[in-house]
């Protein structure tokens, strides 16, 4: 990132291309200075996207096929991996075990594993990952298709348990922290146990929800104040930690 030394927080996982008015988003990541990784849920969005962003100092789309979608959308996987060789950032992509989709996890396992092996294959891939109710498959899976030199996973909104935890951190993943996980009891669990070089910061909006409304891209500065809050240290050194961070994750995207 060529602005890295003026951007003033950073959302690693946000969708930009679902808020109710885009180009207002984006204006306000410009005027806030927000760093803002747009993931998308189809590759069918994503020359809009990229349309979209074009010109941003702060916002970056990713491409991405979101589990929830992969059973009625597995045929557009060529085109994501077409789309790969644009970008260093993917995302969203990953599993989701949740009851509703479950009549789907094999495909979304076919899916998730032909990006990560593509992602392998390319290398300099960041990926934002959805590992609802299916975070050991998912670690499993990025342990056995991917090298950390080559891809570097962050796993969005974890709510896995704390032994699915060490072992994400065992394979070398990052973590972005959401509004739901600082509010939640095992969130703020898991966020007082990742480790500091691991943390990085995301809304999730319009799903995530700060203050009963769907997050913005200036309530990433709020966040870190809750997660300093939860570790009982300084807002200060979260930030300086977040910062370290996503330069590591921009060092390591090509
Ligand atoms: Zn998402």
């Amino acid at each position: 990132m060529k602005t890295s030394d003026t951007i003033a927080g950073y959302d690693f996982h946000c969708h930009v291309d679902l808020q109710k008015n885009a180009p207002a988003y984006i204006a306000e990541c410009e005027t806030r200075r927000v760093f803002t990784l747009a993931v998308t849920t189809t590759p069918k969005a994503w020359p809009q996207n990229k349309k979209l962003m074009n010109g941003s100092r702060y916002v970056r789309p990713a491409i991405g096929l979101h589990p929830e979608l992969a059973g009625d959308r597995y045929r557009e996987l060529d085109l994501v991996k077409l789309c790969m060789k644009e970008t260093s950032f993917v995302g969203e992509v990953g599993l989701d075990g949740s009851p509703e989709h479950m009549a789907s996890f094999e495909v979304q396992r076919r899916v998730y594993g032909a990006i990560l092996d593509e992602a392998q294959t390319l290398g300099g891939k960041v990926i934002t990952t959805h590992s609802r109710r299916a975070a050991t498959e998912v670690i499993d899976l990025i342990k056995a298709r991917t090298t950390p030199d080559r891809v570097l996973n962050i796993l969005h909104w974890f709510s896995g348990s704390k032994g699915e935890l060490i072992a994400g951190i065992a394979t070398g993943c990052m973590f972005s922290i959401n509004p739901g996980m600082v509010r939640s009891k095992s969130g703020r669990e898991l966020v007082g146990a990742i480790p500091i070089d691991r943390l990085l910061t995301e809304t999730d909006s319009p799903f995530g929800i700060w203050e009963d409304r769907p997050a913005r891209a200036e309530d990433v500065m709020g966040l870190v104040a809750a997660i300093a809050e939860i570790r009982g240290t300084g807002a200060a050194r979260v930030a300086d930690a977040v910062r370290e961070n996503a330069q590591r994750v921009f060092g390591f995207a090509r």
